[in-house]
């Protein structure tokens, strides 16, 4: 049976897609039906079809899910960011260890007892909302010309004012609201997407969850170059916030959607604001401190994981994975601040990290020293450009036999191979080459950290055929309430 355009079909919804929309089938036919959940039976609106399934609006649940619950936030169908609300929070971390599972099978090619014989229980949060350490709001305005911020409707750049998303800290709305107070009060314009006129553009806030420390960056469209008017007040009343720590302004005046803009200017206090995340043991129930901590600088353009709670399990998890003695030589790619690297660096003989952007390489040798630790070397450059040099087999290194000078122009030598590799790519992972490098320069462990369960099936795939086995993996949930799911796997080399 075909269906058409506008047609009202009853489904029974029995998966969750990778938007998080529910999946259902109606006579053989496969329905999308976004804001459903798994378990509901629903009727829903065909909105666009294809030859073999469609597309369709939720009209009405007939029969609630057990699943069901009454999302906190108001607004969590129109923003489209929290796409799991509306499930419990204990089936959306079921939901996340199966995606985990299927793709390994599915993408990896593993086999089924495999993946079950080594994969652990996903980790999962105890609070899963008010996690977020990071929030960025545009402003805009509303069609009475009212400055507002909020969040972009799903898909789009209207403005649904809102200033306490239920994922950020609690401070946030003070801080929204104080700025749009300034905004009126002062006269100070919001951006224009379609016109490419107005001043401010988004808001940027950070939060240290274990210090308190609170940064604000004001993403402004400064033409003039004369900045925020009147700024003065604006700094006295966000000074007023306690925790807060840095006031900053990004220049951003190109015509994009990028948010932060190259050029930052602290206005008042620090340009940076400190984290601490505490190393914890995994091997015990309950994740109990071991006593180690190690604290960071982050400034506003800095990659920090979003989830600081979550972190410290994952980052642990990763130690535990490394199975580091004190002797290894360990190599950190896409380092971002070096914050794994430095958790290795505490129980390894010497650590490298690598990092695409120069500014987070520096951060990350800051970090280093802020943390007395003297065993981490940073190299700037992409990790599947600097591997390959220190093979030594096609290229001489740039700068000598035993030197090698970085896309930064540091020097760096003589550079010991790995005994362990940690890889944290963005969400499309590792480079083809630079996972070729990797198995020719065979460590004993290579420990996967991925934000995405496709990619990390298909690079463990790749490593796998060339000569490493997957020995343990485990989900961490560092974005509770959304479909992204984070993933730490251990590979072992086999020989060969
Ligand atoms: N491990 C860090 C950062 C992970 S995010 C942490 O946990 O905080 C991924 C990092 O990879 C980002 O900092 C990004 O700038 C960097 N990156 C992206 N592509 C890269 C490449 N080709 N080579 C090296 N680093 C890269």
């Amino acid at each position: 049976m075909e269906f058409r355009k506008n047609d009202y079909v009853t489904v029974t919804i029995e998966d969750i897609g990778s938007d998080g929309e529910g999946i259902g089938k109606a006579d053989g036919f496969t329905l999308f039906v976004k804001d459903a959940v798994i378990g509901d039976t629903v009727e829903a609106k065909i909105v666009k079809n294809k030859k073999n399934y469609a597309y369709a609006r939720l009209e009405r649940v007939l029969k609630p899910s057990p699943f069901r619950v009454e999302p906190g936030c108001a607004y969590h169908r129109q923003c489209g960011g929290c796409q799991l609300q509306a499930l419990s929070y204990e089936e959306q971390l079921r939901f996340k260890q199966k995606k985990i599972r299927d793709n390994l099978v599915r993408i990896g090619g593993f086999a089924p007892e495999q993946v079950d014989a080594c994969m652990e229980p996903i980790i999962g949060m105890e609070q899963p909302f008010r996690y977020r350490n990071k929030a960025q709001y545009p402003v805009g305005t509303d069609r009475d010309g009212g400055i507002v911020t909020g969040f972009y409707a799903g898909r789009t750049h209207t403005i649904i004012p809102n200033t306490d998303c239920l994922l950020g800290a609690g401070e946030n709305k003070e801080i929204l609201e104080c700025i749009l107070k300034y905004m009126r009060e002062n006269h100070v314009p919001a951006y224009n997407e379609a016109t490419g006129e107005g001043l401010l553009r988004h808001i940027l806030i950070r939060k240290g969850f274990a210090s308190g420390e609170l940064m604000v960056c004001l993403v402004i469209n400064d033409k003039r170059g004369s900045g925020l008017p009147r700024r003065e007040r604006l700094i006295a009343a966000l000074r007023q916030i306690p925790g807060m720590t840095g006031i900053s302004v990004s220049l951003n005046n190109e015509r994009t959607n990028v948010i932060m803009g190259r050029e930052i200017r602290t206005l008042w206090g620090s340009d940076t604001i400190s984290d601490t995340i505490r190393v914890r043991d995994m091997r015990t129930p309950g994740y109990p401190f071991t006593g180690r901590e190690l604290t960071f600088g982050i400034s506003p353009l800095s990659f920090y994981q979003v989830n600081p709670v979550q972190t410290e399990k994952l980052y642990s998890l990763a130690l535990d994975y490394a199975g580091l003695t004190g002797r290894e030589t360990v190599w950190d790619l896409y380092c971002g601040i070096g914050t794994i690297s430095l958790f290795m660096a505490c129980s390894a003989g010497k650590v490298y990290g690598v990092e695409i952007i120069p500014q987070a390489v520096e951060d990350a040798r800051r970090n280093a020293e802020r943390n007395g630790i003297k065993n981490a070397e940073f190299l700037a450059g992409k990790a599947e450009e600097i591997l390959p040099g220190l093979c030594g087999e096609e290229k001489p290194q740039a700068g000598g036999a035993d030197v090698f000078q970085d896309a930064a122009g540091s020097y760096h030598g003589p550079l010991e191979k790995p005994d362990v590799i940690v890889v944290d790519p963005p969400r499309k992972g590792c480079d083809a080459v630079c996972l070729d490098t990797m198995l020719r320069m065979a460590p004993s462990r290579i420990v996967y950290i991925s934000c995405d369960p496709t990619t990390l099936a298909r690079d463990l795939k790749l490593l796998c055929e060339g000569g490493y086995e997957l020995r343990r993996v485990r989900g961490v949930d560092q974005f509770a309430m959304t479909v992204h799911c984070e993933t730490a796997a251990l590979l072992e080399r086999t020989g060969q």
